[in-house]
């Protein structure tokens, strides 16, 4: 019996077990393939919403608080990992929409400003990091930590009693826990019942080879982006398909992102695709997070909802989730 139930081990999972364990609490953690593969892997690693104002307040307070500790967090996993999640400072580059009322009324609310550039405004404070070594580097810091790790198992849904979750079951074993923290993103309405239904938003995105110092700053215009990496690769995304869980990539969206690319940085046009992929982000009607304890049951807790921002919110959302457990149960 373990105080704590995780399911789901992207980076909302696997963050929330590095904070729950780090207060001391036994947590394992259940996916139903390897952790790590999903839409945690398949994303950007922008560490901040692409354009801030378009977001509510809460993802608004949960990424701009995890701005903050991202560089010392991803320092600390170095260091306890040996494993680098590269967070590099590379400020991100606006092209549009910067300059809107929205924007501006945006700007001087969070007291955030940028510089001038001229094809836009650069805001130079913000981040990426490489999501899937963040990843990597979790899976081995919280077991590090004494999370116990249970891959491949699906789970079915939760185990009631009186009210009360005793655990959560499989199709063919029964896990038991004090609590259990739902972190399955596009995925949790399938097995829990939700006040608001998550679905996947499906997201394609392309990299390409090319030299370091090719791209400086991570570039976004018209919603689309291109993200440099230190090691020269060059990302660049992405759709929104609202199609249920099709992971199929289609030419003429590798294409669309490339011409994207090349028409910013016409050395890119000779660049080698590498690889083009899809991920299933955790979407929902409102776009809003779903933080907090489950609308029926005390010792169900949420940590799921994330859209687009899964990444960047991940810290001051796993720390609030944890704050609550430690308090409520
Ligand atoms: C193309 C693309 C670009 C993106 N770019 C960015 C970006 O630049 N910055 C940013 O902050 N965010 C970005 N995002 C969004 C971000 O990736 C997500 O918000 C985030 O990964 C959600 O994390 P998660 O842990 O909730 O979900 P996931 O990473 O999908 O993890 C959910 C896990 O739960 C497991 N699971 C599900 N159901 C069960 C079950 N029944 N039993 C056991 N296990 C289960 C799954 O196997 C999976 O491993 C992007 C997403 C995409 C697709």
């Amino acid at each position: 019996m373990s105080d704590c139930l995780i399911i789901g081990g992207g980076a909302i999972g696997m963050m929330s077990a590095r904070y729950l364990a780090l207060s001391g609490v036994k947590v394992t953690l259940i996916d139903q393939q390897a952790c790590a593969q999903e839409s945690s892997w398949a994303g950007g690693g922008i560490i901040s919403p692409l354009y801030p104002w378009k977001y509510d307040d809460l993802t608004n307070e949960l990424s701009l608080a995890s701005q903050v500790v991202y560089e010392q967090l991803c320092a600390q996993i170095l260091e306890d990992t040996g494993l680098d999640p590269q967070y590099l400072k590379s400020g991100l580059l606006m092209m549009d929409e910067y300059d809107s009322d929205e924007a501006i009324a945006w700007m001087k609310r969070y007291n955030l400003n940028y510089q001038s550039h001229q094809q836009g405004a650069l805001f130079s404070e913000i981040a990426q990091v490489r999501n899937p070594r963040l990843l990597k580097a979790l899976k081995a810091d919280i077991v590090n930590k004494g999370v116990k790790i249970i891959e491949h198992v699906k789970i079915e849904k939760l185990l009631i009693k009186n009210d009360k979750a005793l655990g959560v079951v499989s199709s063919n074993k029964t896990y038991l826990a004090d609590c259990v923290l739902a972190c399955s993103g596009a995925w949790s309405s399938q097995w829990l019942d939700l006040k608001e239904e998550i679905f996947p938003m499906k997201g394609q995105m392309i990299v390409l080879k090319s030299k370091p110092d090719t791209v400086e700053n991570i570039v976004l215009d018209q919603g689309r982006y291109i993200i440099p990496r230190q090691d020269g690769r060059i990302l660049v995304g992405s759709t929104m398909q609202n199609v249920g869980f099709d992971r199929s990539t289609d030419d003429q969206t590798r294409k669309a992102l490339h011409e994207f690319a090349s028409q910013r940085f016409s050395s890119l046009a000779n660049a080698q695709v590498e690889h083009h992929w899809s991920g299933f982000r955790p979407a929902s009607k409102s776009a809003k997070v779903m933080l907090g304890k489950h609308a029926k049951f005390d010792n169900v807790f949420l940590n799921t909802g994330h859209f687009r921002n899964g990444i960047n919110m991940a810290p001051e959302s796993a720390k609030r989730i944890t704050q609550l457990i430690n308090h409520e149960t």
